[in-house]
């Protein structure tokens, strides 16, 4: 027999399956013997109360064995004699738009700028080490994009086109651990990512397709108002519609649209600092327990929003017992982001704190001070933000030192506008310098993070810390930019054949998001193709 339960537990007894098990023969009055086997269908903290519980839906296999696999796995045929498509980018979109693809009988082709995963880490220490940063081999560019060497968090407020569920269940055939099939907040963790991006390409690999490491696109080829392929940079013609897949730093391929007039449109984004504080206070916080997590609890997570002078002011893509790193894709800027090990056992807990900007904000000369600031631009370009963002990076650079270290402030030195005279220890390697954040960046940032940080400590006492750090500067939230595309068929508005996906077209922002993108992709390409389901 099979029994479905929703259970509501301390900590401690959802640890593990033999402390579910106990919670189960207690809740049933099941004798323990009969119980084969407690999978758990959904889990999720509640730290709302002062008694901290933890909900668990639990599938109960009573006198019957358990199915053998909890993960769904799709069949990957044969397609080395299909029609072929051509993939950029072997970020989440274009992994699982080529995964798509070889499902519905076509064959993908994939280039990628960057190196495959594994060579790319060489690289990405190196940036820590020798504050070198390899411009095509970087945190943002190579195997697995942006989402390789991330805290790999697999949430999306995004429940449109396509299935979370399905993300998951593919993760999982390529290696993810089952349990990010129940969990309120998935993640994988930077430490598990690789050898699953590496199990997606031998995938496609071994069902016909081809992967291209080394290999970056310079154009598309055109002809008649259709795309019929890419150039690549060494001249290497590659045929077939384009999904393209290059994510929100290849600022070059934005700029080879603006040259050929393509259009293109402005798009929002959101910019700030990466905030440090250590992990054992936002676990007090956030678990309102002075003696910390314990030994069942996860390191807290939390997640502010406000609204500041029209603005959203939020809290971004948090990282629990994570590391900050330097994300830069060039060695002229200074970039910050964060990642997580699976464990999330880190000293640290780190989040983006980011303000809102619009496109208007530029156009309107709300940014305009900034904009003096050595680096000028073109204010009317539709590549505007994308300017303001590499302009930011570059200045945060001067102020860091000029290598990658990373300017930085303690919070609460930023609300009282006055120099840190020593930092807090942190996780970024490549280390801090001391810098008065206030004063160098824009005001319109500036002061909605005053406004914001004062609203957050008052909902969630103690946040604004003098153990806190800030760091410069988080600046690719999401895309400055939308390569525009039909709704429908998901085609650019004018070229037929090319498919502008994922988070670099401003069409998804994060890993769930972008693989999705990814695979509705893939649909219009066979739907174009003439195939029919
Ligand atoms: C440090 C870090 C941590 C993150 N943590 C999370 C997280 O925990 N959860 C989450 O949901 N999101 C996270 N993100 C964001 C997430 O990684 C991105 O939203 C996601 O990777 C976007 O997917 P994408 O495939 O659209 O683009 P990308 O992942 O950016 O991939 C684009 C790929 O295209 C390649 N490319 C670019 N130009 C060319 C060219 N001309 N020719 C050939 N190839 C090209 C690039 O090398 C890259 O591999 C994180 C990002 C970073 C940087």
């Amino acid at each position: 027999m099979i029994k479905e339960l929703n259970l509501r537990l301390l900590p401690e007894e959802a640890v593990n399956e033999q402390t579910l098990r106990q919670a189960v023969c207690r809740e049933t009055g099941e004798a323990a013997e009969k119980i084969r086997a407690v999978r758990v269908l959904k889990r999720s903290t509640d730290a709302r109360q002062r008694v901290i519980r933890v909900n668990v839906a639990l599938r109960v296999f009573v006198d019957e064995e358990p199915d053998a696999d909890e993960c769904r796995t799709i069949t990957y045929g044969d397609v080395s004699k299909k029609k072929t498509v051509v993939v950029v980018g072997a970020g989440p979109s274009g992994l699982f738009s080529a995964l798509r693809l070889i499902e519905l009988g076509l064959r993908p082709v994939v280039i990628e700028r960057g190196k495959d995963v594994h060579e790319r880490k060489k690289d990405i220490a190196r940036i820590s080490r020798e504050h070198i940063v390899d411009p095509e081999s970087n945190y943002a560019f190579g195997e697995g994009g942006a989402g390789a060497y991330s805290d790999g968090k697999l949430y999306t407020r995004s429940r449109k086109r396509g299935s979370v569920e399905r993300i998951l269940h593919i993760f999982c055939q390529h290696g993810a651990d089952a349990s990010i099939l129940s969990d309120a907040h998935p993640h994988i963790g930077t430490d598990r990512l690789p050898r699953i991006i590496e199990n997606m390409r031998r995938q496609i690999i071994a069902s016909g397709g081809e992967v291209h490491f080394r290999t970056c696109m310079e154009k598309l080829t055109v002809r008649n108002g259709e795309v019929t392929g890419i150039q690549t940079r060494e001249g290497q013609v590659f045929a077939g519609p384009v999904i393209l897949a290059t994510g929100h730093s290849a600022r070059d391929v934005y700029q080879w649209f603006e040259r050929q007039q393509i259009p293109v449109e402005q798009k929002g984004i959101a910019v700030g600092v990466r905030l440090e504080h250590p992990q054992a206070l936002i676990d007090r916080i956030r678990y309102r327990r002075p003696e910390g997590r314990g030994d069942s609890l996860p390191a807290a997570e939390y997640r502010f929003v406000t609204q500041v002078d029209g603005r959203g002011v939020y809290s971004f893509c948090m990282c629990p017992g994570g590391f900050v790193v330097p994300a830069a894709s060039a060695s002229e800027q200074v970039v910050v982001n964060g990642m997580s090990p699976s464990a999330r056992d880190s000293r640290w807990a780190n989040a983006g704190m980011v303000v809102e900007i619009r496109p208007e904000d530029m156009s309107a000369g709300r940014l305009e001070a900034f904009a003096f600031a050595g680096f000028p631009f073109d204010k009317g370009s539709p590549l505007a933000l994308m300017y303001f963002q590499e302009q930011l990076e570059r200045v945060c650079r001067l102020n860091g030192g000029m290598r990658q270290t990373a300017p930085a402030q303690r919070m609460t030195d930023f609300m009282n506008r006055q120099n840190s005279s020593t930092l807090p220890c942190s996780s970024y390697t490549p280390g801090l310098v001391a810098s008065p954040l206030h004063f160098w960046m824009p005001a319109f940032i500036v002061d909605r993070l005053h406004e914001g940080f004062r609203h957050f400590d008052s909902v969630s006492r103690g946040f604004l810390s003098r153990e806190a750090v800030m760091i410069g500067v988080e600046t690719r939230t999401s895309s400055p930019v939308r390569i525009l595309r039909n709704p429908d068929t998901m085609q650019h508005v004018t070229l037929r054949g090319l498919f502008p996906c994922g988070e670099g077209a401003g069409y998804a922002g994060g890993i769930v998001s972008s693989a999705i993108d990814g695979e509705c992709c893939a649909e219009r390409v066979f739907e174009m193709t003439g195939g029919s389901r």
